[in-house]
C-alpha cells in the first residue's frame, strides 16, 4: 500500500483543491478590497489535468479531498468534475466548502454527483452585518442550505469565522439556527493570511472564551465527529447539535496535520502559513509519466514544514486564502 509521509513521519492523506481563485463574495478577512491580482485562465489547470493528479494523489493514499476555492460553485464545469474525481476507486471521501450562493441551483446535482460533506460559510444571520463581511446577499445563502437540506446532503456544517465586535453576539442565534436546522455548527479563529491579515487579527477572539460563555448555557460534552480534522467538538446535550472549534491561531494543531493544498495553477502548497511550494504544472505538461509524477509528489511531500508561524511572524504571508482554499 503506497502512502505519502513527510519529513516529520505525518501520514498525508487529505488533499484541498481551489478549483478557481475567484469568488462572487469579498470577504474582508479573504480576498483584499480592490484585489486584481486573479489567475487567468491560460494558467489553469485543464479538467483532465486536475482529474490525472487527484488520481495520482488517491493512488499514493490520499483518499479524502476537498473541492473548495474561491467559490467553486461559479465554475460551470464542476457537476462534471465532481463525477470524474467522484468516479476514482481509491478516492474515499469527497465533500465541497461552499459560500452557498449558488446552492440552490447546484444542491440536487451535487448530491447525485457523489458529493458526500459539505461545509457552509455563513457569518451572520443579519443582513447588514453578513453584508459588511461578505458582500453577499444573506437571502440567497439561507435559500441555498435549505435546497441542499431538502437534496439530502448530509451532515450540513456552517463555518462561522468569529470576529469580535463584529459577529461575536450572534453566536447563539447561530446555534439556535443549527439546531433548528439540524446543521453541525464549527468556529474558526481568523487567520493572519494575505494582505487582510492585518483587519482578520484586529478581529481576532480566542475561541476558548467562547467554549466557556457557551458552556455557561449549555451542558457541553464531548464528541466525535467523522472528518473531524483539526476541530475540536462537542454536542450540545437534549440536542443533535455538535459544534466544533478550530483553533489555528490559540491552540495549533500542526503535529497531526493530514493535508496538503493545490491551487488552480498547480501550486502545490505545503503549509498554509509558510511559502514552501511546488509547482506541479510544469511537471504535468511535461510529459512526465504517472510514475514520474508520483516520485515528485513523494519528494514534495518530504519538504512539508513542521509548522506555521501565525503567531509569532503573523506579517510573514501575503497570501490570499481564495487561492489557496482555506
Ligand atoms: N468560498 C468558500 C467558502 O467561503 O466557504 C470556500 C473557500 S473559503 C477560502 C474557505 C474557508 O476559509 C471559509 O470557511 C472561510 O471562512 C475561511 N477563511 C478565509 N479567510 C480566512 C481567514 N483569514 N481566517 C480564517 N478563516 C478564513
Ligand atoms: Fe469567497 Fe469564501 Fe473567500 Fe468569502 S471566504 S471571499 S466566500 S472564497
Amino acid at each position: 500500500m503506497f502512502e505519502l509521509r513527510d519529513g516529520f513521519g505525518r501520514k498525508i492523506e487529505y488533499l484541498r483543491i481551489s478549483v478557481t481563485d475567484r469568488c462572487d463574495f469579498r470577504c474582508f478577512y479573504c480576498i483584499p478590497k480592490g484585489y486584481k491580482g486573479f489567475s487567468q485562465p491560460e494558467s489553469w489547470l485543464t479538467l483532465d489535468e486536475l482529474e490525472r493528479l487527484v488520481r495520482l494523489f488517491s493512488e499514493l493514499g490520499v483518499s479524502k479531498m476537498r473541492i473548495t476555492g474561491g467559490e467553486p460553485l461559479i465554475r460551470p464545469d464542476l457537476p462534471d468534475m465532481i463525477r470524474r474525481f467522484g468516479a476514482l476507486p481509491m478516492l474515499e471521501d469527497l465533500s465541497l466548502s461552499t459560500n452557498a450562493s449558488r446552492l440552490t441551483e447546484y444542491a440536487s446535482l451535487l448530491k447525485e454527483a457523489g458529493v458526500g460533506r459539505i461545509n457552509v460559510s455563513l457569518d451572520s444571520l443579519d443582513h447588514a452585518v453578513f453584508y459588511k463581511i461578505t458582500q453577499g446577499d444573506l437571502d440567497r445563502v439561507i435559500e441555498g442550505l435549505m435546497a441542499a437540506k431538502a437534496a439530502g446532503l448530509h451532515p450540513i456544517k456552517i463555518n462561522m469565522v468569529v470576529m469580535k465586535g463584529l459577529n461575536d453576539h450572534e453566536i447563539i442565534d447561530m446555534v439556535d439556527f443549527c439546531i433548528k436546522h439540524d446543521f453541525t455548527l464549527r468556529f474558526i479563529e481568523t487567520m493572519p493570511v494575505g494582505a487582510t491579515g492585518k483587519s482578520a487579527t484586529d478581529y481576532f477572539l480566542d475561541l476558548q472564551e467562547v467554549k466557556d460563555d457557551l458552556a455557561k448555557r449549555f451542558k457541553l460534552e464531548p464528541a466525535k465527529m467523522k472528518g473531524a480534522g483539526p476541530a475540536d467538538y462537542v454536542r450540545v446535550r437534549g440536542t443533535n447539535l455538535r459544534i466544533g472549534f478550530i483553533t489555528p491561531m490559540s491552540q495549533h494543531f500542526c503535529d497531526t496535520c493530514n493535508r496538503v493544498r493545490l491551487s488552480v495553477e498547480g501550486t502545490l502548497y505545503l503549509c498554509l502559513g509558510q511559502h514552501d511550494t511546488v509547482e506541479l504544472r510544469p511537471l504535468m505538461r511535461s510529459g512526465a509519466s504517472d510514475d514520474e509524477i508520483k516520485q515528485a509528489l513523494q519528494d514534495a511531500i518530504e519538504l512539508k514544514p513542521k509548522k506555521h508561524e501565525f503567531q509569532s511572524q503573523p506579517d510573514n504571508l501575503v497570501r490570499i486564502m481564495s487561492i489557496t482554499g482555506g
